[in-house]
């Protein structure tokens, strides 16, 4: 069978690598993929734009693809699925209506709200006046969120009151605002496959989103993740898929969205148990990269079957090992990544253990050079949590350009409980 995955990132790269595993799978096509898919067996890129809706119809169509699975979540909210499932054509990724989960914040919440999912209280907003009213009172921390996407960039976690209200002002002139009570706890990312009332989940994971050690500095797309984490233990996983994640497959179905893709939720776990913070409708980058390292299951199977409708297995395959990814970030990352330089060390052989999963780059003159702020997943198995930091920050080593920078503590958080 020929598989097609739109997006160009880590996660994508990821995604087919594991797809192309699969004894089935004839061809990955990568839309637009990057050098890193270019080197992996049987994936080929293609130099379309994975928003363009008629060119990807048409280009599957043409192509013969049993599958498409949709990575990001801009072709996800642009209504790429829908499309390609009103072309006929097997897709993995939800429509628009169920994206919404992901693409407004207040949708989000109400959803929540409606289906008495664990969530922070809050209030949304279109006007300043209303905002600043709810404000004056509000106990601080207060959390202030741009109700569309903004690629981590929508978020203001407030310790005083003038600047909750300053990110107030700021996000109100960009559309409506959700402001909501601070959570205390732990984050951790948990999983599933949704096909229409199914619910699947995959391991648990936790990433990194602050740039600097200690989750400190600004927020980022991700600076490493890993799995498992001893904090979605078998009680909290239970807890998760029957207080978040089976209430959300339902209330898709309630409210008559079809839902078919990964859901993610977003969680912060504390005192009072899991509480959603956000829901994305694709699976995170870069707790893909180390997912995709434990997944024993074949993936083009498992989302094909999703895709159809058909019954999903109960459980997945796991490896029992751990995965951690380490970003690998350019310097000024995030706000003004420098590119453009070549990458040193990438021809290392690595064995089996170790998997550099390509993000921000392209090629030059046959010379692989950095091309978004985050550039590599670095990801390695090990026997224990351990095991696999050491073995990913060794492969770390071996790769410079100028600036590179990365975190020196992934994986604390999962240390610190083990
Ligand atoms: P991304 O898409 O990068 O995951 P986002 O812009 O969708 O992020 P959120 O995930 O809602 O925004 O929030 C970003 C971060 O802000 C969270 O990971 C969390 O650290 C913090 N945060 C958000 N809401 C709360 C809250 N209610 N209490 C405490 N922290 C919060």
């Amino acid at each position: 069978a020929k598989v097609m995955v739109l997006g160009g990132g880590g996660r994508e790269h990821a995604i087919a690598w594991k797809l192309a595993q699969s004894a089935v799978v004839a061809k990955v096509y990568c839309v637009p993929g990057n050098p890193g898919t270019a080197a992996e067996a049987k994936v080929h890129n293609l130099a379309l734009k994975p928003t363009d809706v008629d060119q990807v119809v048409a280009a599957a169509h043409a192509l013969g693809i049993a599958l498409v699975v949709i990575g990001p979540e801009a072709p996800l909210v642009a209504g790429v699925g829908d499309a390609l499932r009103r072309a006929g054509i097997p897709v993995f990724g939800p429509n628009a209506a169920g994206a919404m989960l992901e693409g407004s914040k207040a949708h989000a919440k109400a959803f929540m709200e409606r289906h008495g999912l664990p969530t922070a209280r809050y209030g949304r907003f279109t006007d300043a006046g209303a905002a600043l009213g709810y404000l004056r009172d509000h106990p601080l921390p207060v959390v202030v969120k741009a109700d569309g996407l903004a690629a981590g960039k929508g978020v203001v976690v407030a310790l005083a009151r003038a600047e909750a209200e300053a990110a107030a002002r700021a996000f109100l002139q960009w559309g409506p605002i959700v402001i909501e009570e601070f959570l205390e706890g732990e984050e951790a990312s948990f999983i599933a496959i949704v096909a229409d009332g199914q619910v699947l989940p995959l391991a648990g994971s936790q990433d990194h989103k602050r740039l600097r050690d200690g989750d400190r500095g600004p927020n980022t797309g991700g600076m490493g993740a890993y799995s498992p984490t001893p904090i979605l233990d078998t009680a909290m996983s239970e807890r998760v898929l029957r207080e978040v994640m089976r209430p959300a497959a339902e209330g898709l179905m309630t409210d008559r969205t079809p839902y078919c893709g990964f859901l993610y939720a977003g969680l912060m776990i504390g005192p009072a148990g899991p509480k959603v913070l956000e829901f994305n409708c694709r699976l995170g980058d870069p707790e893909t990269q180390a997912l995709m390292m434990r997944l024993r299951s074949d993936l083009y199977t498992l989302l094909l079957t999703a895709a159809r409708g058909d019954p999903l297995p109960k459980t997945l395959d796991w490896d029992s090992r751990a995965a951690l990814c380490i970003v690998l970030a350019t310097a000024g990352y995030p706000d003004h990544p420098r590119l453009g330089d070549p990458i040193l060390g990438l021809n290392k052989t690595q064995g089996d253990t170790v998997k550099i999963f390509h993000a921000g780059t392209t090629t030059e003159h046959d010379t692989v050079i950095t091309a978004g702020g985050r550039v590599l997943g670095v990801t390695a198995l090990g026997e224990s949590l351990s095991i696999a930091q050491q073995r990913a920050y060794a492969a770390v080593a071996d790769i410079r350009w100028p600036g590179l920078q990365y975190r020196q503590d992934i994986g604390y958080r999962g240390l610190r409980r083990a």
